[in-house]
């Protein structure tokens, strides 16, 4: 097999060229099964459809915990979440703690690189004191977003189609409406949700513009509010789907990938930039219909069945990563250690738990991973983890149901499941048996008790060298500290609106 440089020069890369851009597409609390690519018999994806047919497609690819902040924290890190301290469960507008700033980022890898770095779209790493954890004090030259879920705040100009059909939920009534910020200036409060997308879709657009007309390498990251709840989608998308609002929503989610891949094509960077989708966690099955679907996995967000945190995952890059399906495992650790390697970056100097998945990518190589590891949402050392998978078998030593993955007829998935330790650990050949839904009986079977003897070990030295950092979000929270646009007003929240 030729080595990376050796397979550039096959490829006609020079030294130079060879620093590419990235763009890293993040949908929200989106399914194994909710794309057009993925089986879903009625989502309307026509661009992550194209990306899919023209690059690679993972099918076993995994995000390192089944809710959203903790998520974030290890694509952008490379590091399981139990190492910078985001846990448990996800952070909110008034949350004193957030990713610690002495944390590395993928974007502070790559500015040293020469890289411009962009962020737009949902953050939820943290607010913090002044902006503290904003994504501009964590590597990104700019931002434009909502810092947190949109959930998390009255659902005030969010509408669905028909407009005089009520969204669904109430949101987070007692605190201040969403804002959206441009660096960590507060532009508009409440967000126009209609607009939104509209707008990412010009920075983003904007952004890739100018770093290719410097000719400068350039970091892209969109993390979507699409498809977390509440639904909602602009004009181009409302009512056009078949698959209703959730429907809608995943369309301009793919919409605004269409525009993306657009601006890549119009100023002739899309040969050498990498575009990676993925999504931060499994779907909200408590919504229903209007929530998303795991597809044929096992339960869905909250839980460390594969419906928790396998994800639908597609790397595109025409002319170096060849069409295809992959089986091998791979993870959103792995994106900080790859794109380091491809943009030539210097690593951080911590304990990365992400492995670099540069060969599987170029020449559908294999990946060097060989585990994932499962903790829960509220991760600890008591408990350690949940589940673990080595190459095709997954172990779970804990199971618990979510609120969630509530109201699907799997009565593992809802909250009423209550932890339950299994010894021996569950064990699931995912190759033959995908939705876990057959555990494997192990008497008998000394091949099969051979893989859990293994199983455990590694995961004994695993746990042997995690270290707990201290929980940001047991810091708690401070009332004072929400965006606010007219920061001396009164009474707070509701006096916090701008027109
Ligand atoms: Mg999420």
């Amino acid at each position: 097999m030729p080595s990376f440089s050796v397979s550039l020069l096959l490829l006609g890369l020079s030294s130079a060229a060879s620093q590419p851009n990235f763009v890293l597409l993040f949908a929200d609390d989106l399914g194994y099964g909710d794309l057009g690519c993925y089986g879903h018999p009625t989502s309307l994806t026509p661009n992550l459809n194209r990306l899919a047919a023209g690059g690679l497609r993972f099918t076993d690819f995994y995000c390192s915990s089944p809710v959203c902040s903790p998520s974030r924290a290890s694509l952008l890190t490379g590091r399981y979440q139990t190492r910078s301290g985001v846990y448990p469960g996800v952070l909110y507008p008034d949350s004193i703690g957030g990713l610690p700033l002495n944390e590395t980022t993928i974007a502070e890898v790559l500015k040293p690189a020469g890289y411009a770095t962009a962020a737009v779209g949902k953050w939820h790493l943290g607010y913090g004191a002044n902006g503290t954890y904003l994504p501009t004090n964590q590597g990104f030259d700019q931002y434009l977003g909502i810092p947190y879920s949109h959930d998390m705040g009255p659902c005030k100009n969010l509408t669905c189609f028909p407009p005089d059909v009520k969204c669904f939920g109430q949101c987070d009534v007692g605190t201040v409406t969403v804002p959206l910020m441009r660096n960590k200036k507060i532009v508009q409060q409440p967000v126009n949700f209609l607009e939104l997308e509209k707008a990412y879709s010009d920075f983003a657009t904007n952004f890739i513009v100018t770093a290719a007309q410097k000719q400068q390498p350039f970091f892209l990251y969109y993390p979507a509010h699409h498809t977390h709840y509440p639904q909602y989608a602009g004009t181009r998308t409302a009512g056009k789907t078949l698959r209703g609002p959730f429907g809608d929503a995943l369309a301009e989610f793919d919409h605004t990938v269409g525009d993306i891949m657009a601006a890549l094509e119009k100023t002739g960077v899309a040969n050498n930039t990498l575009v990676f989708f993925t999504s931060d966690n499994g779907p909200e099955l408590m919504r229903m219909s209007r929530g998303g679907s795991a597809g044929l996995l096992k339960c869905g967000k909250g839980t460390t069945y594969d419906g928790g945190m396998r994800e639908p995952a597609i790397a595109y890059w025409p002319g170096t990563i060849q069409p295809g399906v992959t089986h091998e495992l791979a993870s959103t650790l792995d994106i900080l250690p790859t794109m380091a390697r491809l943009a030539e970056a210097k690593l951080p100097s911590v304990v990365l738990d992400g492995v670099d998945i540069t060969e599987l990518l170029i020449q559908q190589g294999k990946s060097k991973r060989e585990t994932m590891m499962f903790y829960p949402t509220n991760p600890s050392e008591l408990y350690g983890l949940f589940a673990v998978r080595m190459g095709k078998y997954k172990a779970h030593f804990y199971t618990q149901g979510a609120t969630h993955s509530g109201t699907t007829p799997d009565a593992d998935c809802p909250v009423f499941a209550v932890l339950k330790a299994h010894d021996p650990p569950l064990l699931f050949d995912l190759e033959m048996d995908p939705s876990e839904y057959y555990p494997l009986s192990v008497t008998g079977r000394p091949d099969l008790q051979a893989v859990l003897e293994k199983i455990r070990q590694v995961k004994a030295q695993f746990e042997a060298t995690m270290v707990f950092a201290n929980s940001e979000m047991s810091k708690g929270t401070d009332k004072n500290l929400v965006p606010c646009c007219n920061p001396q007003c009164s009474p707070k929240p509701t006096c916090c609106s701008c027109a």
